[in-house]
């Protein structure tokens, strides 16, 4: 491309050759003043290169007018890089500005870490919320200013898909939620956010200890009442109809227990948050007693309960809240397959852990539903439901025991197909069969 002044320039230069010529022709020395010309003109490129350098070197915008002939262009697209930069770093500058103002006025705790947890940068709230203060802590690793165990090691784990609950280091009455999320190139930097839930747990904390209450309540009066049905039995003879009203009211106490009794499962679940059981439990064995406890239903309904399961795969966990989840979920299959049909249990090792699948050739679930099965009381027909006796809460149950074994509850169904529930249990997890102490039997 041609920029303005590139002819002239040429124009100069040509009448420069021309004037050297026309000297040569008047003295016979055409390459004497030739090679003049060519020297002329390169210690003056030479020197105006210096000035630019010079320019540059000091760091200042270029002077408007400087620079002539060839150069005169060149320092005027410099210059225009130079204010489009200054601007752009302006922008740039502005947004920083904003950016810092906005998460300084937070009133959740941000820390920027840096590759070794080192801390970068925090904003005020860090200091209520976390007990560091900016900027003394600045270039110190986060785990050395922190003594409470359970963050130093969800700090040092690596694994933040969930965030942290825990009671603040700065002020004991207060609850926080953290959360440390990798950022950057490569993931090696780090965010980590703690937000004031205080408010959020006591009300949590008073709906479990509420529901836990309730239930328990309950419980008693419920037991009374059921009590007496069973005596009015003996006056049955002397009064036909009431077989028909003590049946039903016998039923509908037997679901209410049903329900306070999985109630009070859920609240303990809800209370008890450990995540670190991790007894051995065998998973192969367990799954042979469920079955040998849904015998009873199996019996009269004709059911197949085929059973694939790896016998050198153990979980590490709890064994009554397993036993809880799987027998569950395939008594939940026994009970939404028509008499008669297949249920398919398998327990396999997959490249990333354990899977625990029940299959069934059931009624199946429209795909609407099964983002909202595990909640409680939730029923794709509730008529149905009740009438087979569920209570609405298995699956909730069951999602709870899940998390707290850091599995992943997975659902497929097709209605009028079938179902599939899986568990997918980490490597973590997992184990080989291992000795389990046996308890001493007292002798008589
Ligand atoms: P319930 O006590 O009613 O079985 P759950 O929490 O165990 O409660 O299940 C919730 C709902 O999910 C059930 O009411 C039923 O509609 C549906 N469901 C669960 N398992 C199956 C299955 N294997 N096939 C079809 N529907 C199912």
């Amino acid at each position: 491309m041609n920029h303005p002044g590139t002819g002239s320039n040429w124009l100069q230069v040509s009448g420069l050759v021309l004037a050297a010529l026309a000297a040569g022709v008047f003295t016979g020395q055409y390459f004497l003043f030739l090679f003049l010309l060519a020297a002329a003109m390169l210690g003056w490129h030479l020197r105006q290169l210096k000035r630019l350098k010079d320019h540059l070197r000091s760091g200042k915008p270029l002077p408007n007018r400087n620079g002539s002939g060839p150069w005169q262009e060149v320092y005027g697209q410099i210059r225009n890089l130079q204010t489009g930069n200054r601007k752009r770093k302006r922008r740039l500058s502005r947004f920083v500005k904003r950016f810092r103002e906005a998460v300084t006025a937070l009133p959740d705790a941000v820390v920027i870490l840096g590759r070794e947890k080192d801390i970068e940068w925090c904003n005020p709230a860090t200091s209520s919320l976390l007990a560091l203060h900016w900027p003394e802590c600045a270039d110190k690793r986060i785990t050395t200013l922190f003594k409470d165990p359970v963050l130093i090691e969800y700090l040092q784990t690596g694994q933040y898909s969930k965030p942290l609950r825990l009671i603040s280091p700065a002020e004991k009455s207060r609850v926080l939620s953290i959360r440390l999320t990798p950022f950057g190139k490569k993931k090696r930097q780090y965010l980590l956010m703690a937000r004031d839930i205080t408010r959020i747990y006591h009300l949590d904390q008073a709906r479990r200890d509420f529901v836990a209450n309730v239930s328990h309540e309950l419980r008693t009066p419920l037991t009374v009442i059921s009590g007496f049905l069973e005596t009015l039995s003996d006056a049955e003879e002397d009064c036909p109809d009431l077989a028909l009203s003590r049946g039903l009211m016998q039923q509908q106490a037997q679901r209410m227990t049903d329900i306070i009794s999985d109630l009070l499962v859920l609240s303990r679940l809800e209370m008890d948050e450990r995540t670190d059981m991790k007894d051995p439990v065998p998973v192969p064995g367990l799954l042979v007693t469920i079955i040998k406890e849904a015998d009873a239903l199996t019996r009269s309904s004709g059911h197949v309960i085929e059973l694939d399961a790896d016998e050198k795969l153990w979980l590490l966990g709890n064994s009554h809240e397993l036993h809880s989840a799987f027998s569950n979920l395939i008594f939940n299959a026994i009970q939404h397959t028509p008499n008669r049909s297949e249920v398919r249990i398998s327990w396999k090792a997959d490249g990333s852990g354990a899977r625990f699948c029940v299959s069934d050739t059931g009624e199946g679930i429209a795909a609407r539903h099964i983002p909202r099965l595990t909640e409680r009381f939730y029923r794709v027909d509730k008529g149905r439901s009740r009438s087979s006796g569920g209570t609405g809460l298995g699956l909730a149950i069951v999602k709870h025991i899940i998390n707290h074994h850091d599995a992943e509850l997975k659902i497929e169904s097709e209605p009028g197909r079938g179902s599939t529930f899986c568990c997918h249990f980490p490597a973590a997890r997992t184990s080989p069969p291992v000795a389990i102490p046996q308890e001493p039997v007292a002798r008589e």
